[in-house]
This record gives C-alpha cells, structure tokens and sequence, in this order.
C-alpha cells in the first residue's frame, strides 16, 4: 500500500482516505485492513473512483492512532517528491483489449522520486488502449497505449473547472515514458507556484512553450 492520504471533514467524523496500489489488494493487505477497521469500529469502507479506499465515519479522536497504524507519514505525496497517486485500468494482462500493461507502467510512475517537492497534487492515470478507461485525457499527467507505444498527455483536470489535458508526445516506449514524465514535472516544478495545479499551470504557461521546453525544441 502507498502512503499517500488525506482527511475530510465529515459532521463529526473524518473519512480516511489511504492510497492504494492502483486498486489493487492483496490478500495481506484486506487482513490487514479488516483488522483496522474492526480495532478502530469504523463503520463502512468505500472504493474511490481514483481506485483508493475510503474508511468511513472514523473518529476524528483516534485519527492519529488510526494513521498511525495504516503506515500514512504526515507529508502530503507531492511535498515529497512524488505523484499523488496513480490509477490503471486492467492492461493487456487481463483485458482482451489491453496492447500494454498499464498496471506494470503505473507501477513504474508510482516509483518515482523527483528528488524535490511538486508544486501540487499530480494524479495519474494509465489506460492500456485508446478505449481510455482511466479518464487519462482528465488527469495531471496521463497515459495511453496504442499499437504504436505511449501516448503522454499533461495538464489535464476533471474537477472544478474540467482541461482535457495536451498531447506532448507519442509513439514512445517504456523508457521514453518515464524519461519525459520526469522532464514534465521538471518543467512544472521549475515555474509553477506552489498549490497551482498542472491545468491551471499549462493555461497560464502556454501548452506550445511547455511542449517545446519539454521537448527541447
Ligand atoms: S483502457 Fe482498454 S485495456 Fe484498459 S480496461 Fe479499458 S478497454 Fe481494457
């Protein structure tokens, strides 16, 4: 399980939210997490649409005791130098339409270690074909696959104020991937304020500058 996390307030409960492998649990992780949540009563669990889980009603008294046990460090995931969290469809491992195993990819970005905070949250999502089932066109960075390799996309967001994201480059590898996922949010980092979020960045940047400092071109 990753460390990421946050907390809403709720009336008079908190809902945890702790980051989770791209939805995927093992057997370890539901004994684990039934323990939890039986030591701690809270009442019901809910899976997120970003594929994370959300333990209900818990009390905000035993909030700290409770993240204390889910392993959640107090740093938000972009404060240290990593994405928010990453979501990934099936891929071609267990989809029929999958060209890519976006799972093994997303595994690969969630790894990541920028070396220096982001300017904010970035959420990731990875689709292993263009039938897109991890909205990646809606999210800070976001992947694709076709027969031809990756597509990358950047600056997308599906809150407030909704950006489909840009395409900065295709037809890439697994190397290529991850080698320009780092000079995005290298360029992002470099001139974003902190809190600005990847949309609001690229509509302020220019997404033909962002593209060409990326690229190098
Ligand atoms: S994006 Fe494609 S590979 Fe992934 S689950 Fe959807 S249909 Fe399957």
């Amino acid at each position: 399980m990753t460390q990421s996390f946050k907390t809403i307030a709720s009336g008079k409960s908190f809902v945890i939210l702790p980051g989770q492998d791209m939805g995927i649990l093992t057997a370890g992780d539901l004994k684990r997490l039934a323990g939890i949540t039986r030591r701690y009563g809270v009442p019901a669990a809910k899976l997120t649409g970003a594929q994370r889980l959300c333990l209900l009603g818990t009390d905000e008294q035993q909030l700290a005791a409770l993240k204390k046990d889910l392993g959640l460090s107090g740093a938000m995931p972009h404060e240290r130098g990593r994405v928010h969290y990453v979501q990934a469809c099936p891929g071609s491992r267990w989809c029929r339409f999958g060209v890519a195993d976006a799972p093994a990819m997303g595994k690969m970005i969630a790894g990541l270690d920028f070396g220096h905070p982001l300017p904010y949250k970035v959420k990731v999502g990875v689709s292993g074909c263009r039938i897109c089932c991890c909205e990646s066109w809606l999210r800070d960075v976001g992947l694709i696959a076709d027969r031809s390799g990756w597509k990358l996309i950047f600056g997308g967001n599906a809150a407030a104020a909704p950006r489909i994201g840009d395409l900065v480059s295709e037809r890439l590898d697994d190397t290529q991937v991850l080698d320009l996922v780092r000079k995005c949010l290298a360029v992002y980092s470099k001139h974003a304020d902190g809190g600005l979020r990847s949309a609001r960045f690229i509509e302020q940047f220019g997404s033909r500058a962002f593209r060409a400092e990326v690229l190098g071109k």
